[in-house]
């Protein structure tokens, strides 16, 4: 038995850490093995947690790849990071990649994580073309055409319909590692929303929103808009630099973050606009530069409160929602504004045609009061919370965001899934 968390640290669970030398020991074991997938554990709540946990890190292997499409077959527990540094050199980048590039291909397929290009690209598992599942000791190919039911469960089923095994998915040509980046000061709410729109149609977009700034100036934000570059070397990113040797107190990174954007906006060489070329690290990884950054937030760890909600809802939800977190004065102190494009078949994914916001918390006594009161404002603009961020959203709340939960609850006991994969996140929200 081992004590593990995720990002948040929050909760620490005694778990048995299962990690098969190999896919085929998982479904060539005499006894089914059960507990919930685990790849890098950068989920920020309970969803990659249970009493036991079945982890990818030793099936970590590439497969084929074909030069001609971009088309790549590897294992499960490969991480993004690994597939950067093997294939940026030849031209290739990830078709949709989250905010760190530490989390394994598994793990961005089960919680079908999207990226600054949603509105343009999709999600990750839009660019899957087909994946390997187990369940109990029988193998799955699954894609649109074989074993459809239980692609599209996968695809963002946070690991409850079997283990993932292995994954073929398409990267995109690249002719350089550097991307064009154009940064705008945005007075307001209304303003960020009117550049997300008037810029509808670059690749990735990105907003840091002051949560501190209140009245006319809601929603002051820096929105960051980015173009792959078509000079410049195929270089790939150095590892992290940096590294957070202890658990920091939370006000000291307070007032970091909120230093930092300050600086930024304030900066008098940030007129209106600022076009740079950047490599491409830093523009999608800027937290990734130091190593256990979540070490920050102190010993009682913190959480991410990330919903979406309907582009009709978009002014009026964000703005009580980022009312009533200043009135809280427990502030997330900035947050990541992004525009998702519309949503996928996949049965539990998240994104859908809308604005999503994600806001740090530091854990406290008061916090769940607040975010309980968020939940009020995210349902009555028909919006939902992501699963791969939550660690205390109530089954009310995730059956009316996720409508086609009975369907996803059904497939799992219909494959027996149920009965093997679980975790604690599946079980608080009656899944
Ligand atoms: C700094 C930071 C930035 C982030 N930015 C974004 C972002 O921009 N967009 C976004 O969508 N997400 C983002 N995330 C969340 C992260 O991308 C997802 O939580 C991702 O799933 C983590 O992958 P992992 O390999 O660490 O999986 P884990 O955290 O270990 O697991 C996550 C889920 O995947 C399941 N799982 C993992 N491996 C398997 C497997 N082999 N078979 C079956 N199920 C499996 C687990 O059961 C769990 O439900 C961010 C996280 C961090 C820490």
């Amino acid at each position: 038995m081992k004590k593990i968390t995720s990002w948040g640290k929050y909760p620490v669970v005694e778990s048995e850490v299962i990690t098969p030398a190999s896919n085929r020991e998982l479904s060539t074991s005499d006894k089914a093995i059960s507990g919930i997938g685990r790849g890098l554990g950068r989920s920020y709540g309970d969803s990659a947690l249970s009493s036991s946990v079945i982890e990818s890190s030793r099936w970590n292997h590439f497969i084929s790849f074909d030069a001609e499409s971009g088309i790549l077959c590897c294992e499960a527990g490969v991480s993004l990071d690994n597939i950067l540094m093997t294939f940026v050199p030849k031209g290739w980048f990830l078709s949709v990649t989250p905010g760190t590039k530490f989390v394994t291909v598994g793990g961005a397929i089960a919680s079908d994580v999207h990226g600054k290009n949603h509105h343009v690209e999709g999600t990750f598992c839009d660019h899957v073309t087909s994946l390997k599942l187990v369940i109990a000791d029988k193998e799955y190919i699954c894609s649109k055409k074989q074993n459809a039911d239980l692609f599209y469960a996968t695809c963002g089923g946070m690991g409850l319909t079997g283990v993932i095994t292995e994954a073929t998915f398409k990267l995109k040509p690249i002719k350089s590692a550097y991307i064009n980046q154009k940064v705008i000061k945005a007075k307001n709410l209304e303003t960020v929303l009117d550049l997300f729109d008037e810029y509808q149609d670059i690749t990735y977009s990105v907003a840091w929103i002051d949560c501190l700034s209140t009245g006319k100036s809601l929603g002051r934000s820096l929105l960051m808009l980015g173009e792959h570059a078509d000079k410049g070397e195929l270089k790939t990113h150095k590892d992290g630099l940096l590294n957070m040797p202890f658990d920091m107190p939370s006000f000291l990174l307070n007032k970091y973050t909120i230093q930092a954007f300050n600086s930024a906006y304030s900066n008098k060489q940030l007129s209106e606009e600022v076009n740079s070329i950047v490599h491409y690290d830093p523009f999608f990884y800027p937290l990734d530069v130091v190593h256990n950054w979540n070490r920050m937030y102190g010993k009682q760890g913190f959480t991410q409160y990330q919903f979406v909600i309907p582009k009709s809802a978009g002014k009026e939800g964000l703005t009580e929602i980022l009312e009533s977190i200043a009135e809280s004065k427990q502030g997330s102190f900035l947050a990541v504004l992004k525009v998702f494009g519309e949503g996928n078949q996949n049965t539990l994914s998240f994104p859908m045609e809308g604005y999503t916001l994600a806001l740090d918390f530091k854990l406290t006594d008061k916090l769940f009061g607040l975010l309980d009161t968020l939940d009020e404002i995210v349902r009555k603009h028909d919006g939902r919370l992501y699963l791969s961020k939550d660690v205390r959203m109530s089954e009310e709340m995730f059956k009316s965001g996720y409508p086609q939960w009975e369907e996803f609850k059904k497939l799992r006991e219909e494959y027996g899934a149920d009965a093997l994969y679980n975790s604690l996140q599946s079980q608080r929200i009656g899944l």
